[in-house]
């Protein structure tokens, strides 16, 4: 039986800053490259580097050799970081008067989607 991955809503956009919570990263700042909603998953940049072996294959012009790129962490043992206040915060949701709805700052209210 194949697990399921239990999906939580995902609050972070890419380009977002976030701390990283838990791990060897623990304390890391940076910014979110890529969101992996299906599982539940992000990349963040200079975060949870892993050495990526290759192999050379001339014909599609790849060198061999060991690349470092990030890793995918999951989007729980980050915390988004608030512009206003500066803090970890977490995710509010509210509706601007124009119906547009943004992710505030639930320290701050500050509005987190500019
Ligand atoms: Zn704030």
């Amino acid at each position: 039986m194949q697990a399921q991955v239990e999906r939580i809503r995902m609050k972070l956009r890419k380009n977002d800053t976030v701390e990283v919570l838990t791990g060897k990263d623990a304390g890391k700042r940076g910014k979110v490259l890529k969101v992996i909603p299906e599982r539940n998953r992000v990349i963040v940049q200079g975060v949870g580097f892993v050495k990526k072996h290759t192999r050379p294959n001339p014909q599609r012009n790849i060198k061999g050799g060991i690349a470092e790129r990030e890793a995918p962490i999951h989007a729980s043992n980050v915390a988004i970081l608030c512009g206003e206040c500066g803090k970890r915060t977490r995710v509010g949701f509210k509706r601007l008067e124009d119906g547009r709805k943004v992710r505030i700052c639930r320290k701050c209210e500050g509005v987190l989607d500019k």
